[in-house]
């Protein structure tokens, strides 16, 4: 039995591993440039139900295969750390709110009246900021549409 155990255990880790490697691949093939907020602030907000160790393991494998396939390439993967407001900050004009809850997953900027899904709103401000830091780090980084992640 603990033979089957651990055979079964070494196919659900090459599975993983298998998927990480995918996923990774995916990104950095159809990306220039990779922005992301740092596994910090991911590890912050995750759900707490969820089996952590595994998805903290999960989490930083990705990030570290992504890294070294961007490097690999030439490509950039700039992480967004410190505090960056990325959900509550209104993607189109800029506003702040004071705070947003986890549970919320849609607001409505009070300033310019724009309606967000929280994570696309959070995903175009994290693009913005990658775009904004590698620009400050002297590098040529042309503005174009995000594809809408309801299109894929
Ligand atoms: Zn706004």
């Amino acid at each position: 039995a603990r033979r089957r155990l651990a055979r079964a255990h070494k196919r659900v880790a090459n599975a993983r591993n298998d998927n990480l490697h995918k996923v990774s691949s995916r990104l950095v093939n159809e990306s220039q440039v990779l922005a992301a907020e740092s596994l910090r602030i991911i590890n912050m907000l995750k759900n707490h139900c969820l089996a952590e160790s595994i998805a903290d393991a999960a989490w930083s494998e990705l990030f570290r295969m992504i890294a070294y396939k961007m490097k690999r390439e030439g490509k950039y993967f700039v992480q967004i750390d410190t505090f960056f407001p990325s959900s509550k900050t209104c993607s189109c004009c800029g506003f702040k709110l004071d705070k947003l809850d986890l549970a919320k997953r849609e607001w409505t900027c009070p300033h310019c009246g724009a309606h967000h899904d929280r994570d696309a709103n959070a995903a175009a401000n994290i693009r913005a900021e990658g775009i904004r830091i590698l620009r400050a780090e002297g590098l040529p980084v042309l503005r174009r549409e995000m594809s809408s992640p309801k299109a894929r």
